[in-house]
């Protein structure tokens, strides 16, 4: 039976290390704040937005959020994120995606200052990955590699596959895992065999968005089974990409959903915004 990940566990450890961080920039008349950005009603993207604003306060630092309206205009939007490009209290700006479908996320992702890129998905911060230079990098596959380093696995020369190449996880995702020397195979919806591809991988990042799409099949014993996926069920219940009983059995560690992948993407965002602080104060 496989060894549980915990992201409630390893978020708690990034939080303590952050606590000490946040109260020097305080020291300093800094306080770490982010401001959040969410258009339209999207449920769960208020759900997102309400937790990330409510971290914010739980460690003390500035958080705002603006709601704007579904008829938002792009060119609208992206005034308002110049004025916080210019707002020096202001460290990080997120805004919450998917965007009403008028409005270019490229264009909006593109118009926020790289430095206060706190999501890390500007084209600049995405770029500075891809070679291997410091930047901000996108919270969850960053809360990925901090899960998977927790457990000690020994990540040079692991053969890795990541299951999907979204711009948010996947790519990145593949980015930082061949970044610590791991061989990566990343699959998407046109890959033939990955059941078998997916069996020989000794870590499996599973970011698909579909209901227990790894099955036990698809994974080797004695893997790392890192299951991204957040989807909601017609009874209302969470459930992730893989089907953590069958899977469990199996891997030697495995995330589960929720209190996995989630508290890390939040914990990175938080850290990204110290960070961010940090840079802005010099
Ligand atoms: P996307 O829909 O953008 O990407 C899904 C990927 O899965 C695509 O690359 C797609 O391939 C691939 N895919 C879909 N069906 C199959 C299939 N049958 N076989 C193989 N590959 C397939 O999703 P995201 O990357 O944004 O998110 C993935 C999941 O992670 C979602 O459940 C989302 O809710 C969750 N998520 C969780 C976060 C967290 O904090 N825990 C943060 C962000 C996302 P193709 O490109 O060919 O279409």
């Amino acid at each position: 039976m496989a060894q549980l990940i915990s992201g409630k566990e390893v978020a708690a450890s990034v939080y303590e290390a952050l606590t000490g961080r946040i109260q020097a920039l305080k020291a300093r008349g800094v306080t770490p704040s982010l401001t959040v950005i969410l258009v339209g009603e999207n449920p769960a993207s208020q759900v997102y937005v309400r937790n990330k604003a409510r971290m914010c306060k739980k460690l003390g630092m500035g958080s705002s959020v603006i709601r704007l309206d579904e008829s938002t205009r792009e060119e609208n939007l992206i005034q308002i994120i110049r004025q916080l490009n210019d707002d020096a209290s202001v460290h990080g700006i997120l805004v919450q995606m998917p965007l009403p479908r008028h409005i270019r996320e490229f264009a909006v992702l593109d118009a926020i200052d790289p430095k206060k890129d706190v999501d890390g998905f500007h084209a600049v911060n995405a770029g500075l990955l891809m070679s291997g230079r410091e930047g901000f990098r996108a919270c969850t596959p960053k809360g990925v590699m901090r899960m998977l380093k927790s457990c000690g696995v020994p990540l040079a020369g692991a053969n890795a596959v990541v299951i999907g190449r979204s711009n948010i996880v996947g790519k990145p995702m593949a980015m930082m895992l061949l970044e610590e020397n791991c061989t990566v195979t990343v699959c998407h919806s046109r890959t033939r065999e990955l059941e078998k591809i997916c069996a020989e991988a000794d870590i499996l990042v599973a970011a698909v968005g579909r209901p227990r799409f790894v099955t036990a099949q698809m994974v080797k014993p004695g893997a790392v089974v890192i299951d991204v996926g957040i989807n909601r069920l017609p009874d209302g219940s969470l459930c992730g990409d893989v089907d953590f009983d069958q899977a469990a059995e199996k891997a030697a560690w495995i995330t589960p959903v929720p209190g996995g992948v989630g508290p890390m993407t939040i914990a990175m965002l938080m850290e990204n915004t110290v960070e961010a602080a940090e840079h802005a104060a010099g």
